[in-house]
């Protein structure tokens, strides 16, 4: 059968505008993607509407753009594509996969691993969170940067949830389905989703035995972390500064360097992408899972 085409993909969600840390990341798995002659997808992951934040989303869109980071397609939404992920959980659940789960939150504090309590209670997958059965086999799997991770999750994360109460489909559900749908054959994201990781890939396999389409088992590279001063990750939550978007060519540069490739010296963004492409190479990145320095 033929080599499916590299495809690799950038899936921010809409929480706040792209910061040193987000572009550290779109910027290594574009380079990624280019190096290998294949396309680079753009993703909006806004399943969880609480959190979604008014306009950020055409922020994040307008400073891809500035920095030359342009997806190959049209750009996804996963608010768009509800009805198709609960139409593969009617497939999974077909399949016996899945339970309704009544536990409040009250009731599971103290617990890592989701003690089972919903396991056998047939409740209703409407009206309840839907919870995935998880195997106590131990998953292992080769992460191009960090090395070979492997995890029981009926030790860790015990069932999860795909679909909440309030119908809000889980991040893991909606972001296994379209990486298949879309082709992703190459993932390429902070190391803080690398304790997602295995319960994706065990969503994966579940979903194979619902299809007898084939779907692609990815490779991943979790990208070690930006820290600020005070040793935390950069994220929205914790308000890292936005990009400044007036010196998109600085901050291309920053993110490169910090990704242990070589300074480039280039006039415009679409300058420096054309020559990170030549000299990008993923073995520099820091084997770690943050970067060293303060951003
Ligand atoms: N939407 C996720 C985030 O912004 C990234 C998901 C992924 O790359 O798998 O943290």
């Amino acid at each position: 059968s033929e080599v499916p085409r590299y495809t690799g993909r950038f899936a921010p969600s809409p929480t706040g505008p792209l910061h040193f840390g987000s572009l550290v990341t779109a910027l290594a798995s574009w380079c990624e993607a280019r190096a290998h002659q294949g396309r680079w997808l753009v993703r909006i992951e806004d399943t969880d509407l609480p959190r979604n934040q008014l306009g950020a989303e055409a922020e994040i869109l307008t400073q891809l753009e500035t920095y030359g980071l342009i997806a190959d397609e049209p750009i996804l939404r996963q608010q768009d594509r509800i009805d198709l992920y609960n139409h593969i959980l009617d497939d999974l659940a077909a399949q016996g996969d899945l339970y309704g789960c009544a536990c409040s939150r009250k009731q599971l504090t103290g617990y890592t691993a989701y003690p089972n309590t919903c396991r056998n209670k047939k409740l209703s997958l409407t009206g309840h969170a839907v919870r995935l059965r998880v195997s106590d086999d131990t998953l292992c799997f080769q992460d191009q940067l960090q090395g070979q991770v492997c995890e029981d999750l009926s030790k860790t994360t015990g069932d999860f949830v795909l679909r909440r109460r309030d119908g809000i489909i889980s991040y893991q559900l909606a972001v296994v389905v379209d990486d298949y749908l879309q082709g992703v054959t190459h993932i390429v994201r902070g190391a803080d989703l690398l304790d997602n990781t295995v319960r994706q890939i065990w969503l994966r396999q579940c979903l194979r035995e619902t299809t007898s389409k084939p779907i692609i088992e990815p490779i991943y590279a979790h990208i070690p972390l930006a820290m600020n001063a005070q040793g935390q990750k950069l994220s929205k939550q914790n308000l890292a500064l936005p990009l400044n978007v007036k010196k998109p060519v600085e901050n291309l540069q920053a993110a490169f360097v910090a990704l242990g490739q070589n300074a480039i010296d280039a006039s415009s963004p679409e300058h420096f992408l054309q020559q990170a492409i030549t000299c990008w190479d993923i073995n520099r990145i820091p084997r770690q899972t943050q970067l060293d320095g303060q951003f």
